[in-house]
């Protein structure tokens, strides 16, 4: 079998990625949602794929992983990987659990990631009591859930004088505040999260992604205020989301003086960038992204290195799609005991056709905050091309021919 094409279609805003063989087999995948940009890089691999066997995924990988970075340039690469797999299970007959070693746990914990636009709130601490209330009302059952907050958020700008650095407020994404928290604005947060927390009882998880936006010795006495509340984890308070870089030594620092758990690596790609991280005991959370740092054998190899080190590891995914979405679901069957949860990617579902235009799902598959894994071949998800192609744009109006 060869790879004799690659198409890459935008969706509502989001690559869609076919690897066509002969045969008259194909392979799914996609790229984040906030990142139309990437379809040229994804079409300037096919040189380097065409003729190639997709059932050989490293082999073919070996050919390209050298044209990705950090996020979010290692998209590209990564949704190669991701649909070769696809595409190899399919070949196979075998769901891609199988082909990763296969799956050691029936069904996969996943975390809601709940924005606070999502139900029209803001950063009062009311708003963050509300916010535990509508969470825990939400479908899915969800056990576990992701706050943004601080420099994560909106918190950042909405509450006056929170930092002591210049405010941005029209600057563009990703996070442009960044500097010393004042004692008011500290106090505020550490009010809302708490709020938060006993709002959503002990029953349920709570991480709180904060940043990048953090000083380190700020950022480990925020950690250490929030102690007392038992939370999954506190994410990227120095370094993270967008991020072309890591800092694991200062990450070091912070982590190894405070019981609340440290989180961060989704703007990582590839293992070479988590050995620093790892090896350090730098964090005690990673929280890789299969669409991000090189896909989801990638994925697999970072999560055993890091059990080996004593870290836990909670994929990251809230933008990953309806392909990610399953992506997701097989590479978290097959994660040694460190697993936690990976990010549920509720953001497609805004979109409100995602689930009528594939195949594999009647609907979010969450139930009581988990999903079981299908067996079906290859990631278990197929476009339907009849009802998907009224959502291509002109120019993309090939991807299914
Ligand atoms: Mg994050």
């Amino acid at each position: 079998m060869i790879i004799t094409d690659i198409k890459c279609a935008v969706i509502a805003n989001s690559p869609v990625v076919r690897i066509v063989a002969d045969e008259g087999v194909d392979g799914w995948s996609q790229i984040e949602t906030p990142k139309p940009y990437v379809q040229p890089p994804v079409l300037q691999l096919k040189p380097w794929l065409i003729g190639e066997d997709p059932t050989n995924v490293e082999r073919v990988m070996k050919r390209i992983r050298s044209r990705g970075g950090f996020k979010p340039w290692g998209s590209a690469v990564s949704a190669i990987e991701i649909a070769l797999w696809d595409l190899a299970g399919k070949a196979l007959g075998a769901p891609v659990y199988k082909l990763l070693g296969g799956k050691v746990r029936d069904k996969v914990r996943t975390y809601r990631t709940f924005y606070h636009h999502e139900i029209s709130a803001q950063h009062t601490v009311a708003d963050y009591t509300r916010w535990a209330a509508e969470a825990k009302a939400l479908s899915g059952g969800y056990k576990m859930f992701k706050l943004p907050s601080s420099f994560h958020s909106a918190m950042a700008v909405d509450v006056q004088d929170y930092f002591y650095g210049e405010t941005h407020k029209e600057a563009p994404f990703p996070y442009p505040n960044r500097g010393l928290v004042t004692e008011a604005g500290f106090d505020h947060a550490v009010a809302a999260i708490t709020a938060a927390k006993e709002a959503l009882g002990p029953g349920y998880g709570l991480a709180v992604d904060a940043g990048p936006g953090y000083l380190a010795y700020d950022a480990l006495r925020f950690a250490k205020a929030l102690e007392p509340l038992h939370l999954l984890w506190v994410e990227d308070m120095i370094t993270g989301d967008y991020s072309p870089f890591v800092n694991a030594d200062v990450y070091r620092d912070v982590t190894q003086a405070t019981t609340t758990p440290i989180h961060t690596g989704e703007q990582i790609y590839l293992r070479q960038n988590y050995k620093d991280l790892i090896e350090k005991h730098a964090v005690n959370v990673i929280g890789p992204d299969p669409c991000d740092v090189g896909g989801i054998a990638e994925l697999k190899w970072i999560a055993e290195y890091a059990d080996l080190h004593g870290i836990a590891i909670a994929p990251h995914g809230t933008a990953n799609g309806v392909f990610g979405l399953a992506s997701l679901i097989q590479v978290s069957a097959c994660l040694p005991d460190n697993y936690i949860a990976f990010e549920y990617p509720a953001r497609f579902e805004a979109d409100g056709f995602w689930y009528d235009i594939v195949d594999g799902f009647d609907g979010n598959p969450v139930v009581d905050g988990q999903i079981d894994v299908p067996d079906r071949p290859g990631l278990g998800v197929n476009f339907i091309p009849e009802a998907a192609k009224a959502h291509l744009r002109p120019e993309d109006a090939g991807f299914f021919d």
